[in-house]
C-alpha cells in the first residue's frame, strides 16, 4: 500500500527499544509471540484467546485479515496482566474497542496481538455525582446511563457506535458535542512503566478528533470519569431521540462503514467537498462513497481493506486537485507491517497506583 495517510501506522513506529538489547541472538517477533501466547494460556486458562482470528468480524467496516491473536479479557486486571506478559517478551498489544474506526490489512497482522476491551463494562455513579465508566462501555450505554440519572451533556454520544476507550482516544464527537466537554479524568495503564496514571481533562490534550493518547504509544485507556450537569430527563430524552433521528436520516447506517472517512477540514465539510467534486457513489472494488452521505465510505458487500485505502486515496487526490484542500483521514488503516509500539514522549502525570494483582482468569 502507498503510505501517505497520517493515520497509517508503519513498521517505523515500531519495536520496543530493540537497539538496547544485548548481543544475544535476536528472537523473532513471531517466536516471541508464540512464547507469550503459550505463557498467557498457561497462567490465564479462563481467558478468551483466539489465534489467527479474522478481524473483519470485529470491525464495523467488515473487512481485513487475521491478527495473530485476539484476547478478550473480562476485567481490567486481566487486561493489565496480558500486557505485562507481552512486555516480558518485548511485545505490546494493539487495543481494540468496538472496531468502529479501525480497519486491519487484508494480508493480516501475523505479528499483532490484539486485546479487545468489550468486556470491561463497569459503570456507576460516584458519590459526588460523576459517572465512572470502564473502557469497554459502549457510548450509547454511557449516554443512556446519564439520562437515567438525570444528567445532561452526553446526548451527542448516544448514536456513536464506539466505546469509552475508543471515544477518549479519538475525542469522538457529534452535533456540537465532544468527549472532551464531559471528561473529568482518564485512567490509563502505561505499559513501558507498567503503572496506572490518572490524567485530568487538560492533561489529555484533547483537540478535534485528537487526544494525547494518540501520540503516547503504550497507553491503554482503562476508564474515564464524566462530569455532567443536572438536567431535565424529558429534555435529555428528546434531544437523544432527535439526534439519533438526524443520524438515521442522513447516514448509511444500514451498510458496514467505519464512520466518517475524513476529518472536517478547517472551514469546510469533507462530505460537501467530496460531493462537489462529483465523487458521491464513486467506488473501488466493494468500497463506495456512500450515495446517502458522501462523508462515509461503505462496504457494498465484498470490499477489502485495499479497496477502502485505494478509494480514500482517490477521493483525497481528486478533492486536492479540484479544491487544493487536503483531506486528512479519520479512519485508522493499519498497515501490514504494524508491529509493536515504542515508549512515546515522557509527560508529567499523577500516579494512581502501581500495583499489579492476579485475577479469576489466571
Ligand atoms: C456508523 C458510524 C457512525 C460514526 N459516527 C461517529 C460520530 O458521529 N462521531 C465520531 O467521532 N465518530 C464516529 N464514528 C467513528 C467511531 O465510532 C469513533 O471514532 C469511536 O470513538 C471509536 O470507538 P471504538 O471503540 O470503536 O474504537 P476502535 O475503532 O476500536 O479504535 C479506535 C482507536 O482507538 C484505540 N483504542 C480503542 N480503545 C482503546 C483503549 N481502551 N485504550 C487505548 N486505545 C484504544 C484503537 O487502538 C484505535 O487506535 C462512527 C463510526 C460509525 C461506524
Amino acid at each position: 500500500m502507498e503510505d501517505n495517510t497520517n493515520n497509517t501506522i508503519t513498521a517505523n513506529d515500531a519495536e520496543i527499544n530493540r537497539e538496547e538489547q544485548s548481543h544475544e541472538p535476536e528472537v523473532s517477533v513471531a517466536d516471541r509471540l508464540t512464547e507469550a501466547i503459550a505463557q498467557i494460556r498457561e497462567v490465564m486458562p479462563g481467558l478468551a484467546l483466539y489465534e489467527n482470528e479474522p478481524m473483519s468480524g470485529h470491525c464495523s467496516f467488515k473487512a481485513g485479515g487475521c491478527a495473530r491473536a485476539l484476547a478478550i479479557p473480562q476485567s481490567v486486571m486481566s487486561l493489565t496482566k496480558i500486557c505485562s506478559i507481552l512486555k516480558d517478551h518485548e511485545l505490546a498489544p494493539y487495543i481494540l474497542g468496538n472496531g468502529t474506526n479501525v480497519v486491519f490489512p487484508d494480508a493480516g497482522t501475523p505479528e499483532l496481538f490484539v486485546v479487545c476491551t468489550e468486556k470491561l463494562q463497569e459503570i456507576f455513579l460516584l458519590p459526588d455525582g460523576a459517572i465512572y465508566a470502564e473502557a469497554g462501555v459502549p457510548l450509547s450505554k454511557l449516554a443512556s446511563f446519564a439520562f437515567e440519572n438525570g444528567l445532561a451533556g452526553l446526548e451527542f454520544a448516544s448514536g456513536i457506535p464506539g466505546t469509552v476507550g475508543g471515544g477518549v482516544m479519538m475525542n469522538a464527537g457529534a452535533y456540537g458535542g465532544e468527549m472532551k466537554d464531559c471528561i473529568e479524568s482518564v485512567v490509563n495503564y502505561y505499559l513501558p512503566e507498567q503503572r496506572l496514571y490518572e490524567l485530568n481533562n487538560e492533561q489529555c490534550s484533547f483537540g478535534y478528533r485528537k487526544s494525547l493518547f494518540q501520540s503516547m504509544w503504550g497507553c491503554v485507556i482503562l476508564s474515564a470519569v464524566f462530569r455532567l450537569e443536572e438536567g431535565n430527563k424529558d429534555e435529555i430524552s428528546a434531544k437523544m431521540k432527535e439526534l439519533n433521528e438526524r443520524r438515521r436520516n442522513k447516514q448509511p447506517l444500514d451498510m458496514p462503514s467505519a464512520g466518517s472517512a475524513f476529518k472536517r477540514p478547517e472551514g469546510h465539510y469533507a462530505a460537501a467537498l467530496i460531493e462537489e467534486c462529483g465523487l458521491k457513489g464513486c467506488s473501488v472494488g466493494g468500497a463506495q462513497v456512500s450515495e446517502k452521505h458522501a462523508g462515509f465510505i461503505v462496504n457494498t458487500g465484498d470490499a477489502t481493506a485495499q479497496d477502502l485505502y485505494d478509494l480514500m486515496i482517490k477521493v483525497r487526490n481528486t478533492v486536492y486537485e479540484k479544491t487544493k484542500i487536503q483531506l486528512e483521514p479519520e479512519i485508522i488503516l493499519l498497515s501490514p507491517e504494524y508491529k509493536l509500539v515504542d515508549y512515546g514522549p515522557k509527560i508529567p502525570r499523577n500516579i494512581v497506583s502501581g500495583s499489579y494483582m492476579t485475577t479469576n482468569e489466571g
